[in-house]
């Protein structure tokens, strides 16, 4: 069978995954979606699943904070919007019954706040010398910023870059070899404009657009799901993100082994080994195959000496880039700012402050920091106290009357989550060199998860879903 590609995936999705031949047992490393999602297809195929969770619960990086909030209040530490083009993650919605309503990213009340000022995006032409905007910048919005700079760049690109299957062509393979910023400075944008189009990069967030791929870059905001574009109808998961991993868990029941980091693969000529601790003992399960569903980051600690990778893949392992991200959740008596939904970027030691519960009832809110980059490395750095009082200390002049509303706090640094070690994954330049190892199996040894998506900018569950159902298709080819 020809090696899957992102059209045949969805072709094989849609019209029904084929029985697997020749293998009746399976590990899989990693509850998040992708691990979940493939433990459940091979389950109703008839396969013997196990799988081994290093958390005490299902979702990896979907992670609804339901603690320590009043009222009911929650609030996402991971995955929080879907579109209606996230296939998958639809799919999986609606078969286990879950529903969707409006995100809280779209429909806010965005504006800047630079230099203590608040400023609107339709208005930042009137504030050009204090943002230090170039003379043929002023009289642009921030849209007309991305129109200039973003749109036109990827419509010159042609429909290589847009097409709804990808496929990376020379030219594009090019770009990958530059970074956002300097596609972005050749186009003429000043530093003020890049630091006000940011926040619409949204998968660029985490990251230093020195290093981003502009080629990643491009073809994210080509597509249907990029904020600066706006080609879709944006939703969140009704009840919390983490209604899907729980559903799918529930499904799996004792299949899974929760608190079982895994710690050594290993393959030979006949099954594969997969090591865990057991409360602190070393045990070992052997199955026909592994599903690796565990990000590189985690992977880069777990002893792969006797896995027969090649050396491409080890080498994937050791570079793939993870995004910084921390979000702090601050808990408020109630809404004491003027905007109906805010939105703020920012550019205080915070970056980004909005109302992460503007459509949930009673008096109180949680007002989210939500840092990026090496203020996300700096926050983590912090114990979990001082980065609640250190956000609530940005806030207060962001926000004036935030210390007085204050009631509790909560924060999740991804750096910091031991089985994450990262946010989603930030392709940098040189990414398409890395792209098939990541994906490639390898013997007995298959790997799925957003980063092993087709697309450079996997990082959301519907790739992470999407790598579960190829790993499927090549565990079923003879
Ligand atoms: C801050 C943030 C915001 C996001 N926003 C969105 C969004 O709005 N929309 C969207 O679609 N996506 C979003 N994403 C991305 C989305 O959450 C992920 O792409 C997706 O959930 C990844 O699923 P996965 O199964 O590939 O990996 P994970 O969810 O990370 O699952 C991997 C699992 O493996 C486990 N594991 C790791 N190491 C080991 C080990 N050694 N042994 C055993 N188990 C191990 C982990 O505990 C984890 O449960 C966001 C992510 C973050 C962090």
């Amino acid at each position: 069978m020809p090696e899957p590609t992102q059209h045949s995936v969805r072709e094989t999705f849609d019209s029904g995954i084929p029985p697997q031949h020749g293998t009746s047992s399976v590990i899989v490393v990693g509850a998040g979606l992708a691990g979940l999602a493939a433990a459940h297809e091979l389950t109703r195929q008839g396969v013997t699943v196990t799988v081994l969770e290093a958390d005490s619960r299902p979702g990896g990086r979907t992670w609804t904070l339901r603690e320590p909030f009043a009222d009911g209040l929650r609030a996402e530490a991971g995955a929080m919007t879907v579109t209606e083009h996230c296939h998958y993650t639809m799919h999986y919605l609606k078969e286990m019954g879950i529903g969707t309503e409006p995100s809280d990213l779209v429909d806010t009340d965005f504006g800047y706040h630079r230099n203590g000022v608040r400023i609107p995006p339709d208005k930042v032409g009137e504030h050009a010398d204090l943002l230090g905007l170039h003379p043929d910048e002023r009289h642009l919005t921030v849209e007309g910023m991305i129109a200039r700079y973003v749109t036109e760049f990827n419509e010159k690109l042609g429909p290589e870059i847009a097409q709804p299957v990808w496929a990376p062509t020379p030219r594009l393979l090019e770009l990958d070899r530059v970074s956002v910023r300097r596609v972005l400075e050749e186009r003429g944008a000043s530093a003020a404009a890049i630091g006000l189009m940011e926040p619409f990069f949204l998968e660029m967030r985490g990251g230093e657009l020195e290093s981003a791929s502009a080629m990643a870059w491009a073809r994210y905001e080509s597509g249907p799901r990029s904020f600066s574009t706006a080609g879709a109808q944006w939703y969140k998961v009704e009840g919390g993100t983490d209604m899907l991993a729980r559903a799918l868990a529930s499904r799996l029941g004792e299949r899974i082994l929760y608190r079982k980091p895994v710690v050594r693969i290993a393959q030979d000529d006949r099954e594969a080994q997969v090591t865990f601790l057991d409360h602190g003992r070393l045990r070992t399960l052997c199955a026909d195959r592994v599903v690796v569903t565990a990000p590189f980051s985690s992977m880069r600690r777990v002893n792969l000496s006797m896995a027969r990778l090649s050396a491409a893949k080890h080498a994937a392992i050791r570079r793939l880039r993870y995004a910084s991200t921390v979000r702090v959740f601050l808990q408020m008596r109630r809404k004491f700012w003027p905007e109906r939904r805010l939105m703020l970027s920012t550019d205080t030691a915070v970056r980004t402050v909005r109302d992460a519960t503007p459509h949930l009832p009673g008096p109180r809110r949680i007002v989210e920091c939500w840092l990026t980059g090496w203020q996300a490395q700096a926050a983590a750095a912090m114990s979990p106290e001082e980065r609640v009082a250190y956000a609530l200390n940005e806030l207060e002049p962001i926000l004036p009357g935030a210390r007085e509303n204050f009631e509790l706090g909560t924060s999740v640094a991804w750096d910091n989550e031991p089985y994450a070690a990262g946010a989603y994954i930030l392709p940098e330049k040189g990414h398409s060199e890395l792209m098939a190892a990541i994906r490639a199996p390898e013997g007995r040894i298959h790997f799925a998860g957003e980063h092993t998506a087709f697309e450079p900018n996997g990082g959301s569950m519907n790739y992470a879903l999407e790598s579960s159902i190829r790993v499927l298709m090549e565990m079923s080819s003879p």
